[in-house]
């Protein structure tokens, strides 16, 4: 079918490379880039005895003449940007240049503010539709598959969705008393940021983790959950017809928030740059670099994610209650891959969605967030590849 471009090598990427070797029909060839290509190579030989082609390179994604430059060099169909969310821009600059699709899992967010909202990427909506390629925006799990389940939700369960709650547990375990399961610098920010929620047409803010509710999971047990400000919210609050209330909540253990709280106390989730022995150095990176390495998780976490979204809205006058989620072993995805569930989590979608404009499933030139196309194909296509979803129509609410 075609060839992929799959820049970043870490915890994410590396589920993406292995699945796309398992989907070598659509993916025949495919090129890992990464600023250490080191890591590509390392991928690289340890899939390497498949059907798809690997080669690997060296890049700067900050570097827009950079990109351009191997882009036209490897000529792919797709660019799957699986590095981190600061060069989503100048990965679409490249693209847009290139006349080569786009997609990525997380939105844009600038390197000095923690700030993450799509109207940086919704920017390039027109540019993008005069060069006639797609751009796909937030094709992970949350963003990503909660967005799929809202479009699959609306199109065959209800006429209107008036309430969405995205609920997202990590029952996993990995033994250490903090360790993130993706990339520290990018979970920090995002938790530590303040909470907030859109309803009735506006949003609501919070105090970071000021709301707390308690979930019974399914396959997981009871968990706390803390109401989070999430940017699929954004996106979903403008496509999803007749839309009251969304909120965003996900589990968190008392040693993970208690070592947050010293952290933050003592300045060390700080991304403001400070003087150190005659450097600047910005203390969320040094933490960083000496937290746990997500990818190295996998071998040691046990349990359970369950990840999903319950709908409440209309159906011919009546009101209706819907749920569907995903349930992950991250031992089972350590035996697959060799990553825990929050890098399969993301890097299966990731490889679905790449692969549903490849193969022109999903084909309008412009700038798209994952629900404004027909979910049925990728639906079909996560019980295939691995995130196999459950539905419920009586579930327990949020209150
Ligand atoms: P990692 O830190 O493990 O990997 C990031 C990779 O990007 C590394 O290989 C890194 O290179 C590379 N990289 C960073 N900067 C550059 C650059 N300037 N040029 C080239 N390569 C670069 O992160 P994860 O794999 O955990 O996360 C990847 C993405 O997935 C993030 O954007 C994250 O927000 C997103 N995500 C989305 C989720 C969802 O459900 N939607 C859930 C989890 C993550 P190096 O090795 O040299 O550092």
């Amino acid at each position: 079918m075609g060839r992929a471009l799959i820049i970043g090598a870490g915890g994410v990427a590396s589920v993406v490379v292995h699945k796309c070797c398992q989907n070598s029909e659509v993916f025949e060839e495919i090129c890992i880039a990464s600023r250490t290509k080191s890591k590509c190579d390392a991928l690289k030989e340890k899939l390497d005895d498949g059907k798809t082609i690997i080669t690997t390179a060296q890049v700067n994604a900050d570097n827009v003449s950079e990109l351009v430059q191997l882009i036209n060099h490897y000529k792919p169909d797709i660019v799957i940007n699986v590095a981190l969310p600061y060069q989503d821009l100048t990965i679409m600059d490249a693209c847009l240049e290139t006349k080569t699709n786009y997609m990525d899992t997380a939105n844009y967010e600038p390197l000095d503010t923690a700030k993450f909202e799509y109207k940086w990427q919704w920017d390039y909506k027109e540019k993008f539709e005069k060069a006639g390629i797609t751009a796909l925006l937030g094709s992970g799990f949350d963003p990503g598959v909660t967005g799929v389940f809202s479009a699959y939700a609306a199109k065959h369960y209800f006429d209107e969705i008036n309430e969405i709650d995205i609920l997202d547990c990590n029952g996993g375990d990995h033994g250490y008393p903090f360790a993130t399961n993706f990339n520290p610098e990018i979970n920090i920010r995002e938790v530590s940021a303040k909470g907030s929620y859109w309803e009735d047409g506006k949003w609501i803010e919070t105090e970071p983790m000021e709301i707390k509710r308690v979930y019974n999971f399914d396959e997981v047990g009871e968990k706390d959950m803390y109401l989070l400000h999430h940017e699929e919210l954004e996106s979903l609050a403008i496509n999803i017809k007749g839309i009251k209330r969304i909120r965003f909540f996900m589990t968190f253990g008392p040693s993970y928030l208690a070592h947050l709280k010293c952290l933050e106390n003592v300045g060390m989730t700080s991304i403001k740059p400070i003087e150190y022995e005659g450097k600047m150095i910005v203390p969320l990176q040094f933490l960083k670099a000496v937290l746990p390495d997500p990818a190295s998780l996998g071998p040691r976490t046990k349990g359970k994610t369950n990840i999903g979204c319950i709908f409440i809205g209309k159906k011919d006058g009546k009101e209706k209650t819907y749920y569907v989620y995903n349930i992950c072993d991250h031992q089972e995805c350590y035996k697959e891959v060799g990553s825990q569930a929050v890098s399969y989590t993301t890097g299966v979608p990731a490889m679905i969605g790449a692969m549903m404009v490849m193969t022109g499933k999903w084909d309008r030139p412009g700038v798209y967030n994952i629900e404004e196309f027909d979910p049925d194909p990728f639906m079909e296509a996560l019980n295939k590849w691995g995130l196999p979803w459950k539905e419920s129509f009586r579930p327990m609410l949020v209150d």
